[in-house]
């Protein structure tokens, strides 16, 4: 492009480079601040079961507001927080903080839901998740049926190591699932050696259900495939009325999306819970 536009273009090109690797370190020096000066919440996403509405999960997403250059969106600061290895501290917090909420969700007399936490492949790669997750779960006193920890393709660069890793994080007795199924460049025979329990269908393919067949064809394929192999599936990024017809009609178990609520923080979240409060 910069090619085309000619001298011109080559120079606002590089001037926007500039101003992104300038925005990129003032984002890394922040984040590494940011993280013990309370800058960081979390907000959560309803996960229901789609022939009955119930809630049966929330998913933790991480929110950063920072003093003076506000909210800033975690598709930009989490890859820089992997780059910059914050991503560790940045995880152990939203783990931590995702078990406590849910716990105080639980001693306030709420029907016991899973909360489910998005683990970063560099967080998976590191030695000791397993025992930061079980920190997580002691010091939180959640029962670990009640985590869920997502992970993503990308963690399996090395087949062998991380189902070591997913047997060490299922012997705790958390649940894993896959998130952004379908994304990644894996290959699909790791489906039948991973110890998981649910496939999250990207919400690429949710978003193009209606519009384009070959999407249709593969959220069908998936829910599918999940079904013969004893998975659960759950629609990420559901928007409209026509996509819930479609995957009721497919057999999908659960969905999430702005169609049923927008991620928010945990206050906020309350007022879902009251109905599904046990009667005492
Ligand atoms: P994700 O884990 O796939 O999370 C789903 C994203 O889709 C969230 O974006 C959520 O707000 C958004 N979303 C939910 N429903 C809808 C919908 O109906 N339509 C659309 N268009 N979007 C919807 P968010 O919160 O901006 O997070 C983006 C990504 O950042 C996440 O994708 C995840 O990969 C990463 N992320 C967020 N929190 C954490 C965290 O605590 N740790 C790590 N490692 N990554 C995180
Ligand atoms: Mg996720
Ligand atoms: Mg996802
Ligand atoms: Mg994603």
């Amino acid at each position: 492009r910069a090619k085309e536009d000619g001298k011109n273009g080559f120079q606002f090109f590089t001037k926007d480079m500039n101003e992104s690797v300038a925005r990129k370190s003032q984002l890394a020096m922040a984040l590494r601040k940011g993280i013990g000066r309370g800058e960081f919440s979390i907000h959560y996403q309803p996960q229901v079961h789609l022939e009955t509405e119930v809630l049966i999960g929330v998913e933790a997403l991480v929110r950063w507001t920072h003093p003076e250059l506000g909210m800033i969106s975690p598709a930009e600061f989490i890859p820089i927080a992997e780059e910059t290895g914050s991503i560790h501290r940045l995880g152990e917090y939203v783990l931590n903080e995702a078990c406590r909420q849910n716990k105080a969700w639980q001693d306030a007399g709420v029907e016991p839901f899973r909360v489910a936490v998005n683990i970063s492949a560099l967080q998976f790669a590191q030695k000791d998740l397993p025992d930061i997750v079980s920190q997580a779960l002691e010091a939180s006193g959640l029962a670990p049926e009640y985590l869920e920890l997502e992970l993503t393709e990308t963690v399996i660069q090395s087949a062998q190591s991380a189902i070591e890793t997913m047997e060490e994080l299922v012997a705790l007795g958390v649940h894993l699932s896959i998130d952004d199924f379908g994304t990644g460049y894996s290959s699909l025979s790791y489906l039948k050696l991973f110890p998981i329990d649910t496939l999250k269908i990207d919400q690429h393919f949710t978003k193009n259900i209606e519009t384009d067949s070959k999407d249709a064809a593969l959220v069908k394929t998936i829910i599918r495939m999940a079904h013969e192999l004893g998975l659960n599936v759950i629609a990420e990024g559901v928007e409209t009325k026509a996509q819930v017809a479609f995957l009721k009609a497919e057999d999908c178990n659960q969905a999430q999306g702005y169609y049923y609520n927008k991620p928010m923080p945990a206050e906020e979240l309350d007022s879902f819970l009251y109905p599904y409060k046990k009667s005492v």
